[in-house]
């Protein structure tokens, strides 16, 4: 085997992104910029409210900016069991745990309770954090066409491994759209597979109130499903839960080795989740607002808008979409830019998020700037 040195093999790499469309640039992002915000997962709008802002103030104030190890070593604070409770009140669960992410939730809770006598079965399109988990697991895993539920009841009804769990998302993080998740919890219960849904992008958006596609389905109850949530997305501060039934919760307390071994979750994080959280709970309006625009931006492009807040634009070649969303930037609208490997070849496209705070003329704004980039690069 002839040797290559790292320097050599990194530019190589370099030089195939670069001839593909991939290379990615980080932008500076101004304080208090004014562009329009369509590229993050802000969906209420509580990123910058004063209310949450003062939550994580509080708790950096009485327990310190960070947790100061993991929680099974330096204790859990009285704010995280009370975050906990929040959210398991709020969703409807027996038991919640948070993490120090929602990748850290996804990664923790898959590879704990899958092993090599389990099979996972993975939608097509779920999230980075998800795909990873089930590597991380170690089992065999079969990824089913998205949004096919007999190919999950198939993989199911094939397998000889004692037992199965089964992971999607709830919103898919680019496309937005919703899974079938009554019909691929029937399934799942029918084959005695654990359901594992990530709804990082449906809390604070879809369901009653905000509480998910699961409330939405009224599987809350369910023993067989387990939750994972971001903190960083509508709540807008950082960080990740997992919600279920109180066995699960004890086995990723003892094993989740995300959990064991990370540092636990900063106390002003924690705050701001908590200010966040009660803000939700007081105005069922805030997701009903993210999901009419999200209804509005996607009449206006004439595009399909699941009933959630992401709306995607297909654009296809990666080339092109880093130039339309070049041009909607350098006419002060921010929108998010999808390429492989985040989607799959041929499939770049750009993504928009809607939020609780944008006016109709926000958004009227946005589709007739999107519409100008799409037309120049095509
Ligand atoms: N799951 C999904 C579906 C996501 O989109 C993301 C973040 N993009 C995560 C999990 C990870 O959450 P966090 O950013 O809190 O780590």
């Amino acid at each position: 085997m002839t040797q290559q040195s790292m320097g050599e093999w990194l530019a190589t790499q370099a030089d195939i992104r670069a001839a593909r469309g991939l290379t990615r640039q980080l932008r500076p992002r101004a304080h208090n910029d004014p562009v329009l915000d369509l590229a993050g997962n802000d969906y209420l709008g509580l990123a910058r409210d004063p209310r949450v802002v003062a939550g994580a103030v509080a708790a950096a104030e009485q327990w310190g900016c960070g947790a100061t190890g993991s929680r099974l070593v330096t204790g859990t604070t009285q704010l995280h069991t009370d975050l906990e409770q929040a959210l398991v009140e709020f969703c409807g669960s027996a038991r919640g745990l948070v993490f120090a992410t929602g990748y850290a939730a996804n990664l923790g809770a898959i590879a704990a309770l899958a092993d090599a006598d389990t099979l996972i079965v993975s939608d097509a399109r779920n999230h980075a954090s998800l795909i990873d988990a089930c590597r991380l697991a170690r089992a065999r895993t079969v990824i089913t066409p998205h949004g096919d539920v007999a190919a999950v009841a198939d993989a199911l009804s094939h397998r000889s491994e004692a037992r199965a769990v089964v992971v999607t998302d709830a919103v898919f993080s680019v496309d937005g759209d919703i899974a079938p998740i009554t019909e691929v919890h029937d399934v799942s219960a029918h084959h005695g597979a654990l359901l594992v849904v990530d709804e990082a992008h449906s809390l604070g958006v879809v369901g009653p109130g905000g509480r998910g596609v699961v409330a939405a389905a009224g599987l809350e109850d369910a023993p067989d499903i387990v939750r994972t949530l971001t903190l960083s997305k509508s709540l807008g501060a950082q960080g990740g839960a997992v919600l279920a039934a109180a066995a699960v919760v004890d086995h990723l307390i003892d094993t989740a080795r995300t959990f064991i071994f990370d540092t636990g979750l900063a106390p002003p994080s924690v705050g701001a989740a908590l200010a966040a959280l009660c803000i939700l709970e007081a105005d069922a309006e805030l997701p009903v607002a993210v999901r009419s625009q999200a209804t509005r931006l996607g009449r206006g492009l004439g595009v399909d808008a699941p009933d959630a807040a992401i709306v995607k634009v297909p654009v296809g070649d990666p080339t092109l979409a880093v130039a339309a969303a070049q041009r909607c930037a350098e006419a002060g609208l921010r929108v998010g830019c999808f390429r492989p490997p985040s989607v799959p070849e041929g499939g770049s496209a750009l993504r928009l998020a809607a939020r609780a705070d944008l006016t109709d003329g926000d958004v009227d704004r946005a589709v007739d700037t999107i519409r100008r980039a799409m037309a120049a690069v095509a």
